[in-house]
């Protein structure tokens, strides 16, 4: 990889910047997963980033199944959404006021999303789920949510029960500080087990349902058959709302999201990652009855000083239109995807350990250690150790996999080339290094 960028941190080591950081900031990190608690070690501190390739402080080479927590979808650095972000910033990083790139954006997001007739950008996901939760309660004017045990929404109070992958790294069920009455009214269902949600409706006191349509932040699992659109008829028979939380999912499982894959229309949607091309924006939307509740066409109120930032817009116009010129690819990580599943499941097999590969376009789960993943209760029994070994054999064959096992995977257009290859030789060779 060669650099034209200015190189940060060359001549320090990633083991010298770590302890710098963890003097100023808590765990070191501006995000609790990057502090590879849950694996043991020092995070590589990154320099750049090219294609699927990030290139570190210490001179190392990694392909990189993090792809920023799904955020990237392309690659790093792709030149399009990089041409679009100079462009954009040369003119201005923030107004405050209207854009025509804003008016774009949203009309791409409506004309992509089948059930966003309305959309809203908000900074990240946590805004996106939590206006979109006080929507639903205005709506219907009732207090209660349904969340699914192992899904995570953003770390709103409301949301922070039960909250799969950074929760569940830290072994915390919830956090401290979440007032206990705010999350009184937060009712938590398994995921796929239709019979959970029906029960926690029926005292008519539900708001919203919310979910993540194919689950990543317990690995990744896919809905079973018929739960979405079970969701979706329990929700109309209790007069809930049903939030999909596609920030994850969102213009990843397929161009329209999760909802376009599985054919099951929300009320509400909220989008993150992708949507703004792997810079700090995210979204939430739907029926246009619901979203003209928000102010100022209604009385709902949410609001953002930096929300709709004209490098945000920059970023997620470029990304999404190249996606819709190129929608094809949601085939090509259909068949990544089968291929990772099936190398390493025989990787799996070789080395005689159980396990489970999920794959749903480019969001990839592996869980070692058990034998079926459909909800949190399998989940929660894979072998953690085992998975640590396997993610540190994979650093050293230059494979970067999110480091926690509750984490998806995810693939970049990026990774569709030689280099998949190269990964899945790494990888299935770390499974048997692990495994023994
Ligand atoms: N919802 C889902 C499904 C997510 O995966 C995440 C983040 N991983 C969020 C919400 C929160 O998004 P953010 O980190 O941008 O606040």
């Amino acid at each position: 990889m060669t650099s034209d960028l200015t190189t940060v941190g060359a001549g320090q080591r990633s083991d010298q910047w770590y302890r710098r950081a963890i003097d100023v900031m808590p765990g070191g990190v501006n995000s609790p997963v990057r502090a590879f608690r849950a694996v043991g070690g020092t995070p590589p501190f990154i320099e750049m980033g090219r294609g699927a390739r990030l290139r570190t402080v210490d001179g190392g080479e990694l392909i990189d199944f993090i792809a920023s927590w799904g955020a990237l979808i392309l690659g790093h650095a792709q030149p399009e959404v990089v041409a679009a972000i100079r462009e954009a910033v040369g003119r201005g990083t923030s107004f405050g006021i209207p854009t025509v790139a804003e008016v774009e954006l949203a009309e791409l997001i409506c004309s992509l999303v089948p059930s966003v007739e309305v959309v809203r950008m908000v900074n990240s996901g946590t805004e996106a789920t939590a206006a979109a939760l006080r929507l639903a309660r205005a709506a219907t004017g009732r207090p209660a949510v349904i969340k699914f045990e192992g899904c995570y929404h953003g770390h709103a109070d409301a949301f922070l029960v039960k909250a799969g992958s950074g929760l569940a790294t830290f072994g915390q069920p919830s956090s401290p500080g979440v007032p206990p009455g705010t999350v009184s009214d937060t009712r938590v269902a398994r995921y796929n087990d239709l019979p959970s949600v029906s029960e926690l409706l029926a005292d008519g006191r539900v708001a919203a349902v919310i979910v993540e349509p194919v689950a990543g932040n317990m690995g990744c699992i896919p809905p079973a058959p018929g739960f979405l659109q079970g969701l979706r008829s329990l929700c109309d028979t209790n007069g809930a709302l049903l939030i999909f939380d596609e920030v994850m999912t969102g213009f990843r499982v397929a161009l329209g999201g999760a909802q376009q894959r599985y054919r099951v229309m929300p009320d509400l949607t909220s989008l993150g990652k992708v949507v703004a091309g792997g810079t700090p924006g995210a979204a939430y939307g739907g029926r246009a009855e619901l979203m003209r509740m928000m102010a100022p066409d209604g009385p709902v109120y949410q609001a953002g000083t930096l929300a709709g930032n004209p490098i945000v817009t920059a970023a997620g116009l470029a990304t999404l239109r190249y996606l819709a010129d190129h929608s094809d690819l949601y085939q090509r990580f259909d068949d990544a995807g089968e291929k990772f599943s099936s190398r390493l499941g025989a990787a799996l097999q070789r080395s005689g350990l159980p396990g489970v590969v999920n794959h749903v376009g480019g969001m990839i789960g592996i869980f070692v250690g058990i034998e079926h993943a459909q909800n949190w209760d399998d989940v929660a029994g894979i072998d953690q150790d085992l998975f640590r070994r396997f993610f540190h054999a994979a650093l050293k064959r230059g494979v970067l996999l999110p480091p926690s096992p509750f984490e998806a995977w995810f693939l970049m257009e990026a990774h569709l080339d030689a280099t998949l290859d190269t990964a899945l030789d790494a990888l299935s060779e770390a499974i048997e290094v692990a495994g023994t």
